[in-house]
Parts: C-alpha cells; structure tokens; sequence
C-alpha cells in the first residue's frame, strides 16, 4: 500500500504530494487523514505529513520509494479533521480529492500587511452616550448615527465608517479635534477587541425556551450528539436559545461555529452576538479578503476566540475543540455550495461533527423539507417554538387577494385594491410598508392570467421554461412544444411571460402613491458589497416609508415600525422549474409574513395570487407548516423526489458535440444497465443552456430510492470517464438533489 501525502497544509500547496510506502504493519493504521512521521528530502530530517489518499499504484519506481515511520494515534489534529472531511466531500457530492481539499483548507495568500485607521471612544461610556443624545437632539443625522455605531461596536474603521454607515471626514474631524473620539493606526483585523466588550445583557429566557435550552444541553453533555431541529416561528427566539447552549459549550472548554445566510448576516444580528459574548467571537463574510479571512481562521486555530460567525464556508474554521455547529435559517438554498464540489453545509456540518464529537443544531421557522423529514422520522431530535418571544408582538393577519378577480373587475394595476387600500392608510398613520417582488427562481414560465395556471410539463409537473427560440422547454427531460397562441386550460388569449422588475415597481408605487418616500433593494442597487445592510440601515433608521425589494426577506433586521407587507406576485416561485418550487413559495411566503408585526402594532401581510388555491399559498395563508408539509412530502413520494427519494444531475461538456454526446450516451447505458430497477434515468437532454463558451451541454438526470445506489453511480461514472481519459477535451459535473 502507497500512501499519498502533504507536508505543507496551505492552500497553494495542496497539489505538492509525496508518495510513500506504508509498512505492512502500519497498514491497519493508516488511514486517509492520518497525521504520519516522514523522512523528508536530501538529508532525510522527519517531518510531519497527513495522508490524503492510500493507493496501490506506485507512481514511481518502487525501490527509491521511501517508508513511513510511524503513524501519531493518540491526538487527532483538526488538519486530520480536515482531510477526512475533506474524504467524505469528494465521495459524497464527487469532485477530485485536490478540489476537495481546497473547499475545507483556508486560503493563505501573502497577507498584505495594510495599516487601518481605527476610531475609538476617547471618553468614558456615560460621557459617550451623552454624545448620542445630543448628536440626536440637535439633529446631526450622520454624526448621531455614527455616535450610535461606535458605542455599539466599541471600535470602527475608518473603512467601515465610510462604507458601511456612510460617515464622511467632515463628520469625523470635529469629533476628533474635540477629542470626543482617537484615531490609531493598526496593522490588524477586523473583530478585534472591542472597547466595551460583552455587557453580559441577555434577556431572562421564558419557559419555552428554558425547557429547549436546557434538553439540549443535557444531551450534549451527555455524549448524545444526535442533531436538534427547533422550529421555531419568526420572532419566537431561537438566537437567545442557540446563546444559551453556546454559553454552556463554551463553558465546558469547547468551541463553536454559527451558520447564518450571508444576506441575514447583518449588523444587528451580528451585534447580537458581540454582546453576548464580547472579544471572543469573530465573524468571516464576503466583504473580507482571503488574506483576512486567514487571519481569522488562524486566531480560531490558535485558540483566541470561541465563536465563529459567518456564511457557509465558515463551516471550515479550524477550531481544533469544535463542540457545536449551530445552522439558522437551515432552509436556506445558500447553504449549497454552487461550486464543485456541490457540498451542503447541513450534511457536511453533521459529518464534521461526527469526526470530531459534537453537536448540531439546526433552526428555522420553516425547516427544509429534508430537515423536517429526518426529524419525524427520528433522525434528527425535533422542538418546537410556537409564540412570539417579545412581549406584546403578535402573529400578523394575513390576507389573500385573487388577482383574477382584479382583472375581472378592471383593474389593472399591479396594486390591488386590498392592498392599495392598506398602503394609504400605513402611509396616513406613518407606519412603513414593504413590497416583495418575488423573482426568487424566476426562470421564465408562461401563464394564463385569465385561469392562473403556468404551462407545464406533462412528464415531470414542473413549469415549462420560454427559450428565446419560441419553445417552451423542460428543464428536466428536454420535452418541448411551440409557445402556445392560447391557453391550454382555459382557451383564454391572455397568456404570457410574467416580466415585471423591481423597478418598473418602484415607479408604479411612486404614480400610485404621491408623496411616499420610496426606496429600493435588488440586484442593480445592491451589487456593492454592504449596500444591502447601508438600504435596511436607513429603512430601519425611517429614511423611506416604502421598501421595494426581492431579496429583503432577511432575518435579522427587526423593522419595528413596518406594518404591511404585500407581495405583489407569490405565483412567480411557483412556477421556477424545479421540484421545490413550492416549498421555496411556502418558504418565501412565510418569512415574508413574519417581517411585519415585529413591534408592538399589529401588522398585516396582502399575498397577490393568480391561484389563491393553491396549497402552498394557503398554508401561508394560514400559518401552518405542518399542513404543508404533509401535502408537499406526498406529492415528493408520489413522484419519488427528496427527500423521499434521491437524484442526480450529471454534466458533461466538451467542445466537440459528437464527444458529449457519444460519453453521455455511454453512461446512460452504463446506468441502465449496472443498476436496473435500482436507478431511473430521465435523458440525456441538452442543459437549458445548451452551449456557453464553445463547449456543448448534455444532462442526464438519474433517481432513485437509495441516496448509497447514486453514490456508487456518480463512482462508477467517474472511473469510467478517467478510463476514457478525454484528457481536457470534456469534464463532468455532478450535483446531488
Ligand atoms: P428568532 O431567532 O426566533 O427569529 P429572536 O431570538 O431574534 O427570534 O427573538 C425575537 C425578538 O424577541 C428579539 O428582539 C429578541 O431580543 C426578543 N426576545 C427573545 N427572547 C426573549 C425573551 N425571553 N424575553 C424578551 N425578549 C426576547
Ligand atoms: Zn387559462
Ligand atoms: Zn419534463
């Protein structure tokens, strides 16, 4: 047996392996991860290396090959974690072991040493929310919100200030020259000290909670790391649970990692936990460069903080005494990894907790449909969380409009009347408002505005997709037919693409609704980093009445003074192509519901619908998940989709079309034929884009009853597509339900 190994666990290195010969008897103890002493170069000095693949090819000549010395037992290091990780990702989701590797090693580029200014409080506290108070009192907007940042955050950028809160120089001088505030020059990394650090607030747990906390402590404690699901309705307080636990975590000397979606990774909820917790928490997002990000794995792995924060890839901080991984928000399609390898945050955190020893809890006011399935069948420990947390906040009514009937009764506007009704009165009583435009998943389908339906596909119940050919097409079996002049259902004339945008909204709201400050949140106004939060920062500050978005159903954000939600269009989700289109309406839906009401005044969420019918819209409707899910898992049953059954997307491209298609033909058979009656196969097909840079498409989808059987499957293709080594003229990609 050959094992390959690294010596230089950095990201640019991963490539560099050595090849050595395990000793027959190390052979039982030497395993992919393994942390193993070598002798290493001209003078053969003993080094350490961690195996990452064992082989029975030599890859040289067997004589010159050198042996292992011995294999470390008794610690097992985080970067053995790692790579057994690291093992795991490469068969589960398929990707070469490199790629793998690259996923769960931090990136170590030449760390730019850049000097910072930082400002920090120069006077005591009282005397610094003194300053607050009277910045708001004579109505300095910029200084009061910059005032307001500092106390909370101790110590600000000079970057952050400009970026985030947009704070110019002007506002900053006379601040400084007061020496109400100083300026130091650092090398350093944000989430470092902070000035006042955890105040230790938190609020006294009530008895749902208490009893939630508590369990899962016990559990842990006890060795039993089955995974938690609460689900908890918005606002009910899962952060204060999840605090509570990591408390206790932290107390018994061990680490942990939280999971939020980028998008509600926000200032107050990151604030949330600063409080809680002080100087040993740190946080990784988008906005830090690879270098910094690092910087903070570095400090995790040295043992300076407890707690991580930060979107998926923070999966992958390297806390050698990991105890907890929380995952808010679980339902989150961010958590899958869009890259190869095609890893789910929430399959990978319980895998990496299964190697170390530790625990994961999952939370969300609407649980994926594979999360709650694995909670009723025992798989996952389930609670559940079924009242608001703060005191006087209740559970907004939730109206539904049929658009149908607007059209009938001649109006055209994108606004019904329900709807148009309630703005002017939140408008009156200067409450705000938030429209939702949802284009999550918009993918093109064709509806009939006089019945509502979308054309679909007969094979497979997913919407049909408009090529710009004039086909509608199937994005999962290739069906396709003509764009049709009339309705198939109703013979009505009046079908047609939904094409309506966030800012054909904003200037509909505007005509609409004289007078009402509008602001926008979307793709076009967001696409720089942080703009998102500066949009929700002044929302929440009351700089508009009226927020315009798609993307604004973000946790984290308690807008207390919005009191209407509309979505002006809940069908578009409905209709995106893939089989979980009305889970993600549901979703979608429900969150969008759980924005309004947050404060003391009773809110009101308006759904605008070409089929109020529909179950996912009337378990919205009525608040009651359970209701959908027991819909939703039997229609998955019925036509074997996850989380009752599994699928596979293949992807192969190559620039020669004959090639795709000869290879991909050639695997079909070789399912058809390997795994009869264990494995459908749906195509191949073309990939809805058929052709991107000169190199052709081809899909073929593969289903079946046993997620292991596609394991195998992916296996087997991978060999026989390295057997047929089409070198650099085809690859192929997998991607997993
Ligand atoms: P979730 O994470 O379930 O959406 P949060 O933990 O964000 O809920 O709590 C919602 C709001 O209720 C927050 O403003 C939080 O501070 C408050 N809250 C949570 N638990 C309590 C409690 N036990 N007492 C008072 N307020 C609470
Ligand atoms: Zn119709
Ligand atoms: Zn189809």
């Amino acid at each position: 047996m050959y094992a390959n190994i690294i010596v230089d666990i950095s990201h640019e290195q991963l490539d560099r392996t050595f090849q050595y010969r395990v000793p027959k008897a190390m052979e039982e103890a030497v395993a992919v991860g393994s942390q193993v002493a070598i002798p290493f170069g001209k003078g053969n000095r003993t080094i350490t290396g961690y195996v990452i693949e064992l082989t029975e090819t030599a890859e040289f000549d067997e004589n010159r090959m050198k042996e292992i010395l011995s294999v470390e037992e008794q610690a097992v290091a985080v970067e053995s974690q790692m790579i057994r990780l690291a093992a795991w990702i490469r068969r589960q989701y398929g990707s070469t072991m490199i790629q793998a590797l690259k996923t769960v090693m931090p990136v170590k580029d030449k760390v730019k040493q850049v000097e910072k200014i930082f400002y920090h409080w120069n006077v005591s506290r009282e005397e610094a929310e003194a300053a607050v108070c009277e910045a708001k009192r004579k109505h300095y907007k910029a200084r009061a919100r910059f005032l307001e940042a500092l106390l909370e955050e101790g110590v600000l950028s000079k970057e952050e200030a400009a970026k985030r809160f947009q704070i110019s120089l002007a506002t900053i001088r006379p601040l400084l020259e007061k020496k109400v505030i100083r300026e130091e020059r650092e090398i350093s990394h944000r989430g470092g000290a902070r000035a006042y650090g955890a105040d230790g607030t938190g609020v006294i747990l009530n008895e749902e909670q208490r009893r939630i906390a508590d369990d899962i402590c016990r559990h842990y404690d006890a060795g039993d790391f089955q995974p938690c699901l609460i689900h908890g309705i918005t606002g009910s307080g899962k952060t204060e649970v999840y605090m509570e636990i990591m408390d206790h975590v932290i107390a018994g000397g061990k680490s942990v990692i939280v999971l939020i979606p980028e998008i509600a990774l926000t200032y107050q909820t990151v604030m949330r936990f600063y409080k809680r917790f002080g100087n040993r928490v740190s946080l990784v997002n988008s906005r830090l460069s690879a270098g910094e990000k690092y910087d903070q794995f570095m400090r995790a792995k040295r043992g300076e903080i407890d707690i991580m924060i930060g979107p998926r890839s923070a999966l992958f901080t390297p806390f050698p005494n990991l105890g907890l991984i929380v995952i808010d928000e679980e339902h989150e399609s961010a958590y899958k990894s869009e890259y190869m390898p095609r890893y789910h945050a929430r399959e990978t955190a319980i895998e990496r907790m299964r190697i170390c020893g530790g625990m994961v809890i999952l939370g969300s006011a609407t649980p994926s449909m594979e999360s709650y399935f694995r909670a009723k069948t025992g798989e996952y420990r389930l609670y559940r969380m079924t009242k608001r947390a703060s005191s006087g906040s209740q559970l907004s009514s939730v109206h539904v409009v049929d658009l149908r009937e607007e059209l009938k009764a001649g109006n055209k506007s994108i606004f019904s009347r329900t709807l148009s009704e309630m703005i002017r009165g939140r408008l009156q009583k200067k409450e705000q408002i938030m429209l939702f435009l949802n284009r999550r998943g918009y993918a093109g389908f064709v509806s009939c505005r006089q019945c509502g339906k979308a054309i679909g596909c007969p094979h497979c119940d997913v919407s049909l997709t408009a090529h710009r050919n004039g086909m509608l097409v199937c994005h999962y079996c290739g069906y396709q037919i003509p764009m049709p002049k009339t309705c198939p259902s109703c013979h009505s004339p009046y079908i047609a693409g939904f094409g309506l945008g966030t800012q054909k909204v904003e200037s509909m709201a505007a005509a609409a609704f004289p007078g009402a400050r509008i602001l926008r949140m979307d793709m076009d106004t967001t696409s720089k980093k942080g703009s998102h939060e500066d949009i929700l920062t002044r929302f929440a500050s009351g700089e508009a009445d009226i927020l315009v978005g798609t993307q604004m159903i973000v946790k984290g954000h308690d807008f207390k003074n919005v009191t209407l939600v509309g979505i002006l269009a809940a069908d578009m989700s409905l209709y995106a192509g893939d089989y979980r289109s009305s889970e993600k309406t549901f979703q979608l839906l429900t969150q969008a519901a759980g924005r309004a009401g947050r404060g003391q005044k009773q809110g009101d969420v308006v759904i605008q619908t070409y089929t109020p019918e529909h179950y996912s819209i009337e378990a919205a409707k009525n608040q009651d998940y359970e209701g959908f899910y027991e819909r939703e898992i039997m229609y998955r049953r019925m036509l074997g989709y996850p989380p009752a059954g599994f699928l596979l997307q293949l992807l192969l491209t190559s620039q020669s079309e004959e090639k795709a298609e000869n290879l991909i033909n050639q695997y079909a058979a070789l399912i058809q034929r390997r795994y009869n009656g264990m494995i459908d196969t749906i195509g191949p097909t073309d990939a809805p884009v058929s052709k991107m840079k000169d190199s052709y498409r081809k899909l073929l989808y593969m289903k079946s009853r046993k997620m292991e059987w596609l394991i195998q499957a992916k296996d087997d293709i991978e060999s026989a597509f390295q057997d047929a080594s089409p070198g650099r003229s085809a690859a192929i990609q997998f991607d997993f339900n």
